[in-house]
């Protein structure tokens, strides 16, 4: 009963954050970072920054995550840092030959106001940087937005500095998946294969943060997007952004700079969410949907009809990242759940009206917050109670106090495995999340069902 002096009484906080829904913008950068082939990130700061952005990953992802720090010291801190980075280009390049470096800043860096795209000019003009080799960086000072904005900063000064046009089409698809687990990007390019469309998946932790045991350790493992595949996102047909805060300035910057079109769609978990990708890589490609995917639709669909009397009615309390919350919401409200209570650390006003009114359709208003924190959700769900709680390892302290069935889906994940290697997107992906849920509340109706209802067959 960690949670116990949770009060019911809500007050309004406007300075203060208890158990923060979000964790900080590095901790995006760096994963986004993870998905390039052959790439380092560097935290530009402090020691003890990278040394959480790093275990924190670690933690979820249960793999080495290597990552480089500009290690400031007292006069970095004062004076700046850019002699510490051109140092740390040099070392880099001369002791772990990365093909990338992605430097992300730090609320120190951007405190002091290092600029890296001047100190990244400056290490070209004095050579520390070998030719063929790349340095990406993008601005993420943690006091405002949270580690869904350091991913989608960190993907879009990716795109910024290596995408290039040569005026001749390469027949791809850019896809840019947000932040979904490797298994999800994994299952992504299982389906752009299954449709018939040669895709560029940026980033692609896939083969990254899920490799196999092979008995060797290797710093840069096989997966990951190449930089000819980035340099090559200019060239494509059209750009698929899932989700609007990780995915769509990456998009609008190859829209933008290249005139690549691109479309913005929601994250594909649940079936209608799927088939709008499906649907939309269809029509990108110029294919049609092969009988393949129908049939895995199907499997979905028939899930969703056999169970449907569990799922039926149950009210849902949802906590995590807006781009899943949204596609998760709206999956939920497809089962005839009801998620009542919704909270996203991440700011962002438009993830309150989308959630609202995904809502609104099934005739009610949940309570909904942008920039919210686990209190606030805890307080709602205390004044009215759920069935279910869905979100990341630290829900399980409120799931205790209110012995209620959990279901860990976003980030992070501490306490269990399986999301790296068992997607969640896509209409297998909808599948397990089904399976997943129906595990925990049928669990429950066992284990509260008095003797003569306590059935064999569910
Ligand atoms: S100081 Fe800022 S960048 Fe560093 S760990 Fe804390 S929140 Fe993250």
């Amino acid at each position: 009963m960690l949670l116990r002096h949770t009060p019911t009484e809500i007050k309004e906080r406007s300075a203060l954050s208890i158990n923060p829904a979000k964790t900080c913008q590095p901790i995006g950068a760096m994963y986004a970072g993870l998905g390039i082939h052959g790439c380092l990130p560097h935290s530009h700061g402090s020691q003890g920054c990278c040394a959480y952005h790093r275990s924190t990953l670690t933690r979820h992802y249960k793999e080495p995550v290597s990552a480089a720090t500009s290690s400031f010291t007292e006069g970095a801190s004062v004076f700046g840092g850019q002699a510490n980075l051109l140092q740390a280009i040099d070392n880099i390049f001369t002791v772990y030959e990365p093909e990338v470096i992605a430097v992300h800043t730090t609320c120190l860096s951007e405190t002091i106001g290092d600029d890296l795209k001047q100190i990244v000019d400056k290490a070209q003009k004095e050579g520390k940087i070998p030719t063929g080799k790349n340095v990406v960086y993008a601005s993420t000072p943690s006091y405002v937005g949270s580690h869904v904005t350091g991913f989608s900063n960190m993907v879009k000064g990716t795109v910024n500095v290596l995408a290039e046009s040569t005026g001749k089409k390469n027949h791809k698809v850019n896809i840019i998946p947000g932040w979904v687990e490797p298994s999800d990007m994994e299952e992504l390019k299982r389906i752009c294969a299954m449709v018939g469309v040669p895709i560029i998946m940026l980033p692609d932790t896939s083969g990254v943060l899920n490799g196999p045991m092979t008995g060797t350790y290797e710093m840069f493992p096989k997966g990951g997007t190449t930089v000819a595949e980035i340099k090559s996102t200019g060239d494509s047909m059209g750009t698929l952004a899932l989700g609007e805060w990780c995915s769509a300035d990456a998009a609008r910057t190859l829209d933008t700079k290249f005139k690549v079109p691109c479309r913005v769609l929601d994250i594909p978990i649940g079936i209608k969410a799927t088939d709008r990708f499906v649907d939309a890589l269809r029509i990108a490609g110029g294919t049609s949907v092969p009988e393949t995917v129908a049939f895995e639709r199907g499997q979905m669909l028939d899930m969703m009809a056999d169970y449907h009397q569990y799922f039926f009615g149950k009210k849902v309390a949802l906590v995590g990242d807006p781009d899943q919350l949204i596609a998760m919401t709206e999956f939920l409200l497809t089962l005839d759940m009801k998620p009542v209570h919704i909270v996203t650390g991440t700011p962002g006003k438009k993830f309150e009206a989308r959630i609202t009114e995904l809502c609104k359709e099934k005739g009610y208003e949940p309570n909904v917050r942008a920039h919210g924190d686990m209190f606030l959700l805890h307080q709602w769900m205390k004044n009215d109670p759920v069935d279910l709680i869905m979100g990341n390892s630290y829900c399980k302290y409120i799931a205790r106090d209110e012995d209620l069935p959990f279901v860990r889906f976003g980030f992070p994940i501490l306490d269990r495995p399986g999301h790296q290697y068992f997607a969640s997107v896509g209409y297998r992906g909808g599948m397990r999340l089904m399976e997943k849920m129906l595990g925990v509340l049928l669990d429950r109706k066992d284990r509260d069902s008095p003797e003569e209802t306590f059935e064999l067959v569910l």
